[in-house]
């Protein structure tokens, strides 16, 4: 089968690779669609700290927001699974230490994380291995580029949730990037009033595109932010949050910096401010998903341009693709030519 392999920063090349067998406990997974994401673009410039605290290296294969039908079930996987459209938590616990024996297996320190950690191979392929553990079925009317946005969206899903929002309550996302906008999105759905800071002028106006207000940073308007959102990856922002938040609001930290961001807990403490750190959709795929099915959440508009396997290059780079939309998001499906 054919597979995108980054075989070092900056290199990406197609290739025929063995197709992947069901091994006991797992399926492999015809892929429909798959989102490049920033993290992707990290390992493709060797920036990733996965790289170098040794859980990841070269050659790699990326993808871990993806979508496709269950085509073959090893031993001990219900047959039933056969056919069904799925998509799959990108975190794969060891199943058996105290974390993941306590929910918390996105956080298990043996974990496998597809497309990017333990050396797990992801979805920018034809076919993909995972096991059964990992999926969700998806019902008819999360389609393909819907069920390639549940992994990015319930990372949002979880940070917008963090944020305690009621109807009503005004919430500052800083950086209008995928996570960012998506978050607003189910900010807005929870009945909040979203504010988004970027600098990047085109940016700006895809968020306001979508209906939200958006400013530049010295542009933010005076009012009071019932919780502030970190999307974005700058290292002085997440100090910001906090200044901006409301006393006894909210903070919520998503966006990672290349670079430690610090923050004065004197002024968590004195403002009453809760702080709450996300990684990982594992424990908001579910709700994602009822909520793209229900059509709460409608996340498609992100996607700028949907590419064959051959263009996974060109979008790790960065690359203009012609007939590209304003949207942050870029699909992969492996099975289009061009
Ligand atoms: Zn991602
Ligand atoms: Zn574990």
């Amino acid at each position: 089968m054919r597979a995108a392999v980054v075989t070092a920063p900056g290199e990406c090349s197609v290739r025929e690779v063995p197709a992947p067998r069901a091994a006991a406990g797992e399926v492999v997974v015809d892929v429909e669609r798959v989102g490049v994401c920033g993290t992707d673009v990290e390992f493709f410039t060797g920036e990733m700290a996965y790289l170098h605290e040794g859980h990841a290296r070269f050659p790699m294969r990326l993808g871990h927001e993806w979508a496709g039908v269950v085509r073959a079930v090893g031993d001990g996987v219900d047959p039933a699974w056969r056919d069904r459209r799925v998509m799959g938590d990108t975190m794969l616990g060891c199943r058996a230490c105290r974390r993941c024996l306590r929910g918390h297996q996105h956080v298990c320190a043996d974990r496998q994380e597809v497309g990017i950690r333990g050396g797990r191979p992801g979805a920018l392929a034809e076919q993909l291995a995972v096991p059964v553990t990992a999926l969700h079925e998806l019902p008819g009317t999360v389609d393909p580029a819907l069920g390639a946005l549940v992994e990015p969206g319930g990372n949002a899903l979880r940070a917008a949730r963090a944020a305690g929002l009621a109807p009503g309550d005004r919430v500052l996302i800083l950086g209008p990037g995928t996570i960012g906008l998506l978050t607003a999105m189910f900010a807005r759905a929870a009945g909040a009033e979203v504010h988004l800071m970027g600098h990047t002028p085109p940016s700006l106006a895809f968020a306001r595109s979508l209906g939200f207000t958006a400013s530049t940073e010295p542009d933010l308007p005076d009012v009071p932010f019932d919780a502030v959102i970190d999307a974005s990856n700058a290292a002085y922002l997440p100090a910001m949050a906090l200044d901006l938040v409301e006393p006894a609001g909210r903070v919520v930290y998503i966006g990672l910096a290349g670079s430690p961001s610090l923050i004065d807990t004197r002024r968590l403490a004195l403002k009453d401010v809760t702080a709450v750190g996300v990684l990982s959709a594992s424990p908001g795929l579910a709700a994602t998903i009822a909520a793209y099915a229900a059509g709460h959440v409608d996340p498609r508009p992100l996607v700028a341009a949907t590419v064959g396997l051959d263009r996974v290059g060109a979008v790790l780079a960065g690359a203009h693709i012609p007939g590209a939309g304003p949207g942050p998001k870029f699909h992969i499906d492996p099975r289009r030519a061009g």
